[in-house]
């Protein structure tokens, strides 16, 4: 399973990350935000997208396109924290 939902993410291209993006717009009242730690854009993530705590997700900034590894990690308060680091370019596209 684990295998199955990383390489699908990773087979995302770019036009179906855009209708992602515009999914999470409309609900707007489980945004999750985070920071790109290459450019500092502020990303969002809908609370429906986050399916599975500790194992990385995968999506591109919306400002510089840097493909980001989001690990979903349970917080105070029953809030969620999302650990971001860029994904590993050269192991994506090998
Ligand atoms: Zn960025």
């Amino acid at each position: 399973m684990e295998m199955l939902l990383n390489s699908t993410a990773r087979g995302a291209d770019p036009a179906s990350l855009a209708a992602l993006y515009q999914g999470i717009a409309m609900q707007s009242s489980s945004l999750h935000e985070y920071m790109c730690p290459q450019c500092g854009y502020i990303n969002a993530i809908a609370g429906s997208e986050i399916c599975n705590m500790y194992l990385a997700q995968y999506a591109n900034c919306y400002s510089c396109d840097t493909k980001l590894e989001i690990v979903p990690a349970d917080g105070m308060n029953e809030m969620i924290n999302l650990v971001i680091s860029e994904a590993d370019e050269e192991a994506l596209f090998r």
